[in-house]
C-alpha cells in the first residue's frame, strides 16, 4: 500500500517551523510497512493545495495531510479535500458538543464564532475526536481514495495518530512491521557492519539495518508479520545473535532507552551511587544523567572544574601533577576521578579533561585530545581519546564515551 504526506502551512515553506510532523509520520508509516514515495509541503493556498491533493490521491492509495484544520480563514484543508473527493460539507453534532465542552474548561468566556467552523465535516467522513484541541481529525474514503486529515500542532496530531489512525491503518494492512533497536556504544558503524555482514546480507525477514549516531550505532531489526506474536518469533533469535556477536558493546535493546537511561538502570540494579568531575564537558555528563527520571536515587554530585584551581580545590588534584603533566593528562583525569569519588563518598566517579578547541591545541596535545577516568571503589580506569570535529562535537563524543565508561566499568565489576 502506497501512502504519501502533504504538510500544509505557509510557515513550513518559509522555514519558520520545522516539519517534525512529516518526520514522525514517515517513521510511523515505515514501521507499519507502508511504502512512501512522495511528500509535499504546500502553503495555505486553496488552488495549490487542491493540485497537491489531486496529484497525491491520483498516485497513492492513502494521503495523510497535517495542518490547516484550524478555525481561521486560511485554514483550508478540510474544504479543499471535500472538493477533491466531491463531498458535501455537513455539520457534525457530536463535534459541536465536543467544542462546547472544550471551551467550558478553557479560559475563554465565549466560544469564538469561527470555532464552530470546526464542527463542519465532509459528509460520510469518519470523525476522530481530538482530546487536545477543537479541530477533529478526519478520515475520508471515496471511490477507492483515502484521505486522512490531522491538525498541525504535534501535541494534537501525535495522540490522534497513535490512538486512532494507527489502529485504522493496521486494519487496512493485515501484515505489518515490528522492529527492535539494538543500541551499541564503543564500536564504529563499519565495525558493527563487519560483525553482522553475513546476517545483513542473508536476512529478508527480519531485515537488519545500521544507523550511525554520535558515538553510537543503532541496529534496527524489522520483521513483517500478521501479529505481534509472530513478529516476536521472527525477531527474537536474530536479536539474540546480534547481541552475541556485539557483546558488551550493546547497551540496550529497548527503542526508548538512551545511554544515560541504561547507565542509571545499571547503577540502580547494583545499588551504586555516581558523581561526575568534568572539565571540558562543563557539566554535560551530569546533565544527561539528571535528565533521566529517578536519577536522584543514584546521582550524588557533579563538579565542573574548568580551571586548575578548581580541580585542586574541589577534587584535590595535586599541584605537582598539574605542573608536571598538565590539566589534560592521564594523571590529572585519574586524580579528578579519585578526588570526586572521595569528596562525595560515591561508589563511582567519572572524570573528563580534554581540549575541545578551536584554540588551545599543541602538537603534543592537539584539539580533540580527551582523557577520561572512572573510579570504582578505589580501582581507576583511564582512557585516552582523540576525537575529530568542532568544539561541540568533541564535547558530545566525550560525554557519550564517558557515560559508556561508567557502563562498562559497572559491567566489568558487577556482572
Ligand atoms: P490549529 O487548530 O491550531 O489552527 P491547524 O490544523 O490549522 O491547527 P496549522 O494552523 O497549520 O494547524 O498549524 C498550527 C501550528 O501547528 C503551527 O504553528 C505549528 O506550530 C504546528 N505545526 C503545523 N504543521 C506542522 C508540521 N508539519 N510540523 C510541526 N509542527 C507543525
Amino acid at each position: 500500500m502506497v501512502v504519501e504526506l502533504i504538510s500544509v502551512g505557509t510557515e513550513l515553506l518559509l522555514g519558520n517551523i520545522v516539519n517534525t510532523n512529516a518526520q514522525f509520520l514517515a517513521e510511523k508509516c515505515a514501521l507499519l510497512g507502508l511504502s512512501m514515495y512522495n511528500q509535499t509541503v504546500v502553503g495555505d493556498n486553496r488552488q495549490r493545495l487542491k493540485e497537491a491533493v489531486d496529484t497525491a490521491a491520483g498516485r497513492s492509495d492513502l494521503v495523510i495531510l497535517t495542518g490547516g484544520l484550524g478555525p481561521t480563514e486560511d485554514d483550508l484543508t478540510k474544504e479543499t479535500c471535500a472538493e477533491a473527493l466531491g463531498c458535501r460539507l455537513v455539520e457534525d453534532n457530536h463535534t459541536r458538543e465536543r467544542i462546547q465542552e472544550f471551551f467550558k474548561n478553557s479560559i475563554y468566556k465565549e466560544i469564538p464564532e469561527n470555532n464552530w467552523k470546526q464542527a463542519i465535516v465532509p459528509e460520510g467522513a469518519l470523525v476522530l475526536d481530538n482530546d487536545n484541541g477543537t479541530a477533529p481529525g478526519l478520515i475520508m474514503e471515496k471511490d477507492g481514495k483515502r484521505l486522512i486529515l490531522l491538525p498541525g500542532p504535534p501535541g494534537e496530531m501525535i495522540p490522534l495518530f497513535n490512538g486512532q489512525v494507527e489502529p485504522y491503518l493496521r486494519k487496512l494492512r493485515p501484515e505489518f512491521l515490528v522492529s527492535r533497536m539494538v543500541k551499541v556504544c564503543g564500536m564504529g558503524e563499519s565495525q558493527v557492519e563487519d560483525k553482522l555482514l553475513d546476517l545483513i546480507d542473508s536476512q529478508t525477514n527480519p531485515t537488519i539495518a545500521t544507523y550511525a549516531k554520535t558515538g553510537e550505532v543503532h541496529v534496527r531489526v524489522t520483521a513483517a508479520a500478521p501479529d505481534d506474536e509472530a513478529a516476536e518469533r521472527l525477531l527474537k533469535p536474530v536479536v539474540k545473535e546480534i547481541k552475541k556477536r556485539l557483546g558488551r558493546a550493546v547497551y540496550s535493546i529497548r527503542e526508548e532507552e538512551t545511554l544515560e537511561m541504561a547507565v542509571v538502570r545499571l547503577l540502580k540494579k547494583h545499588e551504586l551511587t555516581v558523581a561526575t568531575a568534568e572539565s571540558c564537558t562543563g557539566g554535560l555528563i551530569a546533565g544527561r544523567i539528571v535528565n533521566v527520571a529517578g536519577a536522584s536515587d543514584v546521582f550524588k554530585e557533579g563538579f565542573v572544574t574548568y580551571s586548575n584551581k578548581a580541580k585542586r580545590k574541589h577534587l584535590d588534584v595535586s599541584k605537582g601533577t598539574l605542573k608536571k603533566y598538565g590539566a589534560v593528562s592521564r594523571e590529572t583525569a585519574r586524580e579528578m576521578a579519585i578526588g570526586g569519588a572521595f569528596a562525595t563518598d560515591s561508589d563511582v566517579c567519572v572524570s573528563v579533561t580534554g581540549i575541545a578547541g578551536p584554540d588551545g591545541g599543541t602538537e603534543e596535545k592537539p584539539v580533540g585530545l580527551v582523557y577520561m577516568a572512572c573510579c570504582f571503589k578505589d580501582n581507576v580506569t583511564v582512557e585516552k581519546y582523540q576525537f575529530k570535529g568542532n568544539r561541540s562535537k568533541v564535547r558530545e563524543y566525550a560525554v557519550v564515551r564517558a557515560l559508556d565508561l561508567v557502563r562498562r566499568t559497572i559491567l566489568e565489576n558487577c556482572e
